[in-house]
């Protein structure tokens, strides 16, 4: 690994490399809460968000194994909540949330019912397509975890319908593909609300993933701001230079602060915890206001 700092020479705090969106087997990552804090203190990340698909339920581990082994290392208790937004399935991170606030408790019991309820569904349109037991292989692959359609993505590997898991999306879980249930997904105001009253930060995730044109990207920009929601996603690891400049461009335009992550779900050779993680000047990042005692906790 080289030197990171070199990569983040115009942050405030240079020597402090964030990463502030990572998944754990609480949702489809592949890595314990245990083993994605060690790897992020081997990738010299210093400040790491878990934000697991609509549930908190890695965070106690997380905080506990970075405890016990007294790791370098400051843990934000985050979440990456799925909205639905004039048709489009939106992502929204909280970051600094109290994950034991009734707020939040409520709005991820209502989550988990409705991914039980769309899983199942899923379940019952493969077997229509003749691939039998998927739910339950999902289910399974989840091991009690929030599931998702990477999991049953993987379980669709494993009996040999498809080589990989983009090929699995592509054919079946894709919005229109037989597999494919729109989802009752909470409202972007419903996350907001929840974040904030939870002692939050609102977040977009990976605006550039959503398949918007940029007018439409600008809309949900403007009516995440418009909502109270406080920064959007800008740095990510696999992005071209002219992207991360342009979403920089869209923070400063609706004052929104910036946010950087790798959206890490497994050790790949394309994404890695903490990798070109910085942030373009003129924009604020998210962590400008946070104090140990707030937002982050050892
Ligand atoms: P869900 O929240 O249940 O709709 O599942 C979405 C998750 O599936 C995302 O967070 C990704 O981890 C994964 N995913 C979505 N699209 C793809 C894709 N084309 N290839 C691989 N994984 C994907
Ligand atoms: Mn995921
Ligand atoms: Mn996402
Ligand atoms: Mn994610």
């Amino acid at each position: 690994m080289t030197l990171l700092a070199t990569e983040t020479p115009e942050l405030g705090s240079a020597f402090t490399l964030y990463d502030l969106h990572s998944h754990t087997t609480a949702s489809d990552g592949y890595l314990t809460p245990e083993a994605l804090v060690s790897r992020a203190v081997e990738m010299r990340v210093g400040v790491l968000a878990i934000t697991d698909h609509d549930t908190t339920d890695g965070l106690a581990r997380a905080a506990q194994a970075i405890a016990a082994q007294n790791l370098p290392l400051h843990l934000v208790n985050g979440v990456e909540i799925s909205t639905l937004w004039e048709n489009h399935e939106i992502h929204i991170v909280g970051l600094g949330i109290d994950p034991s606030h009734p707020a939040m408790v409520d709005l991820l019991a209502l989550q988990t019912s409705l991914r039980i309820e769309r899983a199942q569904e899923m379940g019952r349109r493969l077997e229509k397509a003749r691939i039998e037991g998927a739910w339950e292989g999902a289910l399974r692959l989840a091991q009690n975890g929030a599931v998702t359609r990477a999991h049953f993505a993987r379980y669709l590997v494993e009996i040999g319908k498809c080589d990989t898991i983009a090929q699995v999306f592509k054919k079946y879980l894709a919005k229109g593909k037989t597999g494919y249930v729109p989802p009752h997904w909470c409202t972007i105001e419903q996350a907001i609300a929840a974040i904030h009253q939870s002692g939050g930060q609102a977040v977009v995730a990976h605006p550039g993933r959503y398949d918007l044109s940029t007018k439409w990207l600008k809309r949900l920009l403007a009516y995440f701001a418009e909502q109270g929601g406080d920064a959007m996603e800008v740095a990510q690891c696999q992005q071209g230079p002219n992207e991360r400049t342009q979403l920089a461009a869209f923070a400063r335009d609706y004052n929104l602060l910036a946010s950087q992550g790798s959206d890490f779900h497994q050790p790949c050779s394309w994404i890695e915890l903490g990798r070109k993680l910085w942030l373009p000047a003129g924009v604020e990042p998210v962590w400008k206001d946070w104090t140990q005692t707030a937002t982050i906790t050892e």
